[in-house]
């Protein structure tokens, strides 16, 4: 197995960022990543509150950090990690599912989350005939079409917004009337005649033949379930942390997120976390890259004192 000094799980903007501030200090890094490089960062369309490029698109800003983390020695290996340890001379192991894995002195686990889903009949079925969990990638197939989305944080209606370009008609579903979302955010859907809005309300059912036809809604004051067509349901209810490689010795909150201190350290010595696994209160590229550049910089710290012991 290959012994690298560092390696980096995840190629987000955390993961990528770390590995940048690792291969700047000459360590020998690899970053593992099953998905595209850029994480969800590569699926958002426009990005407006990264500073300095006001709109940059999350594809092209992935693209940008992939080259700069190479352009200082960073390997990128593809692959799905299984599970990590820590061995008895104090590296770590990190097992892959389709290859023998690696060894490292250090890790940074940056993994970051998977959508969450609603758990409703219908969901599963459809996934990919309907039920989709990013509108940059499938809003093109709903061109003038009527469809839901699902949430009422900064994702849903982000994502509402993007929709728009394609759909006639978008319909936020929420569970409440308050909304997670940024003011600015929702100022902007509220004055897109695109959208329009169902509170209080939540979907019960995912109906169709082949393709989505129709939700079955529940209000949520008055019990009262309707039936609705809809050619899609985008769904944004949040996200889980990936965790189960390292849920076995990593101490996680009750919501599966990773304790980490101010230097991204975590209980296990020489396993720092960055990004949007670590328990925190925002979850946005702009905290994913400061979060990797602290974990590249603790790791560093970490290496070389491992070389006095
Ligand atoms: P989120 O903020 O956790 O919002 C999830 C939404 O889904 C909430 O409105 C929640 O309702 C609703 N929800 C949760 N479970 C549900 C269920 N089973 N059925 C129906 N509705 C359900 O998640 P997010 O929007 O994905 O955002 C995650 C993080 O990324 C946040 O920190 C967010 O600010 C950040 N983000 C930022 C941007 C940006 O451009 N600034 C863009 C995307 C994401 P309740 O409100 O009732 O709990």
């Amino acid at each position: 197995m290959t012994l690298y000094d560092v390696a980096i799980v995840g190629a987000g903007p955390a993961g990528l960022t770390a590995g940048i501030y690792t291969g700047r200090s000459l360590l020998k890094t690899v970053i593992i990543e099953k998905g595209p490089a850029g994480g969800l960062m590569a699926l958002t369309d426009k990005l407006d509150n990264w500073p300095g490029l006001p709109g940059v698109e999350g594809g092209e800003l992935s693209e940008i950090m992939l080259k700069q983390a190479e352009s200082f020695g960073c390997e990128l290996k593809i692959g799905d990690v299984a599970e990590i340890n820590k061995d008895a001379d104090g590296f770590f192991t990190v097992a892959l599912s389709h290859d023998e894995g690696i060894r490292a002195k250090a890790v940074i686990y940056a993994s970051g989350s998977t959508p969450r889903k609603i758990g409703v009949k219908g969901e599963m079925e459809f996934i990919g005939r309907g039920v989709s969990y990013c509108a940059v990638c499938d809003a093109a197939f709903y061109r003038n079409l009527r469809v839901a989305v699902v949430g009422g944080g900064d994702s849903a209606i982000k994502e509402a917004l993007y929709l728009t370009k394609f759909a006639k008609e978008v319909v936020i579903i929420h569970r409440r009337q308050g909304f997670r979302a940024e003011k600015i955010t929702m100022e902007e859907a509220h004055k897109n005649e695109k959208i329009s809005f169902m509170t209080d309300a939540i979907v019960e059912e995912i109906a169709g033949t082949q393709f989505v036809e129709k939700l079955q809604i529940k209000n949520v004051k008055t019990n009262e379930v309707t039936e609705h067509p809809f050619d899609g349901a985008f769904i944004f209810v949040g996200y889980d942390p990936q965790v189960e490689p390292i849920k076995h010795f990593v101490t996680l909150t009750e919501q599966n997120f990773i304790v980490a201190d101010s230097h991204m350290k975590t209980n296990i010595e020489g396993l720092f976390a960055a990004g949007d696994i670590v328990d925190k209160l925002i979850r946005q590229v702009a905290t994913a890259v400061g979060d990797g550049a602290t974990a590249g910089t603790a790791t560093e710290h970490y290496i070389a004192a491992l070389g006095q012991s």
